[in-house]
């Protein structure tokens, strides 16, 4: 079965994001750990999360996923922003575990005019300071469009942060088609080699999750515009490849795009339809 959702929020708590997940026909969603921009979080009620954990056991939900706020970045060149960041994500990953989740997305950073390298120590000094022994969560570096500054646009980016990380059974990465795309892979004429380059330089074993998006720019334009499934520069047909290979079948989808409840219903609906069971 196609483990497919979408980004979700809700003012009325967790479980209200798994009803509304289960109205769209979704058996999984993705959610902020709190406002993207990057505000305080609400407190989680027990209950709501053990409702939550209720619900996705009742009907066999596929993991769940946790995204950072957008504006955390662990290699600012300003010192307070980095700091900011890193108490940031401690108090995610420490809510993470009063939640049925333990998979936590983040964009990797933005170096603002440090280098990729001095970039890519600081994100792994930083993880290194943050990850635990006793959490339950993965925390996964999310592939990004190479916009500005934007660390992870390329796989040996993120090979080379994984590569610091100490704590190895703990790191993991969610891929985007509409960030890889504008990155330059093309996932439309050659699929195979670019999943073929992600095991090369990451290891598909690596490999926890999908943002499934459509891309309103060109491949290689390093622009990050999520468009509607079907409405963009990758396509119908190309997304249908991506759901269907085996490499990829079996993880979590999650749909990103400019959408609605509503919408995401219908593109919910289409990716089934292009789904060929195994
Ligand atoms: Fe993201
Ligand atoms: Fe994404
Ligand atoms: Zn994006």
């Amino acid at each position: 079965m196609l483990k497919i959702g979408c980004h979700l929020s809700s003012s009325k708590g967790y479980e209200a994001m798994g009803r509304n997940a289960l109205k769209i026909g979704a058996n999984t969603f993705q959610f902020f750990t709190r406002n993207p921009r990057g505000g305080s979080a609400a407190e989680i009620s027990r209950k709501d999360a053990d409702n939550l954990k209720k619900l996705m056991e009742e009907h066999s939900f596929a993991p769940i996923l946790a995204h950072a706020p957008y504006t955390l970045n662990l290699c600012s060149a300003k010192p307070d922003t980095r700091r900011f960041a890193k108490a940031m994500m401690k108090d995610d990953l420490c809510r993470m575990e009063q939640l049925p989740a333990y998979l936590y997305n983040f964009h990797p950073g933005s170096h603002t005019g440090q280098g990729v390298d001095t970039g890519i120590e600081q994100i792994v000094e930083a993880l290194n300071e943050i990850i635990t022994e006793d959490q339950q969560t993965i925390v996964l570096l999310e592939t990004m469009a190479g916009k500005g500054s934007e660390i992870g646009g390329r796989f040996e980016e993120l090979r080379a942060i994984i590569d610091g990380v100490e704590r190895q059974d703990k790191i993991g990465v969610c891929l985007d088609t509409c960030h890889i795309f504008d990155g330059g892979y093309d996932l439309v004429n050659d699929l195979d080699g670019v999943i073929a380059a992600f095991d090369n330089t990451i290891g598909l074993d690596r490999l926890k999750t999908i943002h499934l998006n459509d891309s309103m720019n060109p491949k290689g334009s390093h622009k990050d515009r999520h468009a509607k499934i079907g409405e963009g520069n990758i396509g119908i047909e190309a997304l249908s490849r991506i759901i269907n290979h085996p490499a990829l079948r079996d993880l979590p989808f999650y749909l990103e795009t400019p959408n609605e409840l509503d919408g995401y219903g219908n593109e919910i609906k289409l990716m089934k339809h292009h789904y060929i069971p195994s």
